[in-house]
């Protein structure tokens, strides 16, 4: 099965956070790490002051059905660290289902695609990166990309926290 993922952290030692989260997932036996987006810096919405994001989107290729990729992220979430507190606030390492298998999903546990992925440029600029050409709503998410814009979105190596 065919699925992408997004990560998000912006708090915490970010860059070895998601380095480490990404190396986890490579050394998994039941996901291959197919692509890896460059890193975006964004802007963070959501409640109160918070620090800029680190951004990406990740290929996978898995035998697991969506609700065991999604166990498998939020251990992976949990062993990084992530307590959640507050609806949208920070967190050390988000991961989510975007797209499973072009199935559509709709659980207590699970939406796929995830609802709020087409609204969010730190989302969609990476996924367009990798999978341009990857339909999604009847329409190609390199077009979706492009119709976003946020003016605070840039490349985490050229803009990177210290
Ligand atoms: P958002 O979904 O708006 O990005 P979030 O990532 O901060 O918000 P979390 O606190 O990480 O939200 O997750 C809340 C719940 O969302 C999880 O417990 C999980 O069961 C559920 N969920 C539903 N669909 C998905 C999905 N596609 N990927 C990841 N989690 C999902
Ligand atoms: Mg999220
Ligand atoms: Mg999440």
């Amino acid at each position: 099965m065919q699925a992408f993922i997004s990560f998000g952290s912006n708090l915490g030692d970010q860059v070895s956070l998601v380095e480490s989260a990404i190396d986890a997932l490579r050394n998994s036996d039941s996901v291959d790490v197919m692509a890896v987006s460059p890193w975006y810096r964004s802007k963070a919405v959501g409640p109160g002051q918070q620090s800029d994001y680190l951004n990406g989107v990740i290929e996978l290729d898995t035998a697991l059905s969506g609700h065991e990729l999604l166990d498998l992220l939020q251990a992976l979430e949990l062993d990084h660290g992530r307590e959640r507190i507050i609806r949208w606030g920070s967190r050390t390492l988000d991961l989510d289902i975007l797209f499973f298998d072009n199935q559509h999903l709709s659980t207590e546990r699970l939406i796929v695609p995830h609802p709020r992925c087409t609204e969010r440029p730190f989302v969609m600029q990476p996924w367009a990166d990798i999978a341009g050409d990857l339909i999604l709503d009847d329409k190609k998410v390199a077009d979706i990309a492009a119709e976003l814009t946020d003016d605070q979105l840039c490349l985490w190596q050229d803009n990177p926290i210290d």
